[in-house]
């Protein structure tokens, strides 16, 4: 028995990429080692130049690094701001190939009804 397959309900292609901007995206040490072989570096190295410390009363993660992005203020380190997309897909990280979780993405969702309404097709609404 076949299992039907799951319709997609949304795109990035016609998305300026606000999942990226995220400010705590999380670096497993898998994820560290991919990115790390993907660019042929020590892991080490790898871990200084694209990640940072992220800590508060009940967490203490690895971080992507951010660069600034004219549309969302701030965003991943590997985004390419004028493409908008990212620049190292084969080795990203499991939550951003998790993300978002489901067929929907409520994003996308807000940006699709913001372009109906406002009856333009590369409207960007801030988030
Ligand atoms: S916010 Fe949603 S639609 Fe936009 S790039 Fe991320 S997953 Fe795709
Ligand atoms: S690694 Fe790629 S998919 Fe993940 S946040 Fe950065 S640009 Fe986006």
């Amino acid at each position: 028995m076949s299992i039907p397959a799951v319709r997609i309900r949304y795109d990035c292609l016609k998305c300026p990429g606000y999942c990226c901007s995220y400010p705590r995206i999380e670096v497993k040490d898998a994820d560290l080692l991919r990115l790390a072989r993907h660019f042929g570096l020590d892991v080490e190295v790898a871990e200084r130049r694209f990640t940072r410390r992220y800590r508060d009363e009940d967490n203490d993660e690895r971080i992507l690094r951010h660069r600034k992005d004219h549309i969302y203020g701030s965003i991943c380190r590997f985004f390419d701001t004028e493409a908008r997309r990212c620049t190292v897909y084969v080795a990203r990280p499991a939550v951003c190939r998790q993300y978002p979780n489901g067929a929907k993405c409520g994003y996308y969702e807000f940006i699709r009804f913001e372009r109906r309404h406002q009856d333009d097709p590369d409207f960007i609404p801030s988030a």
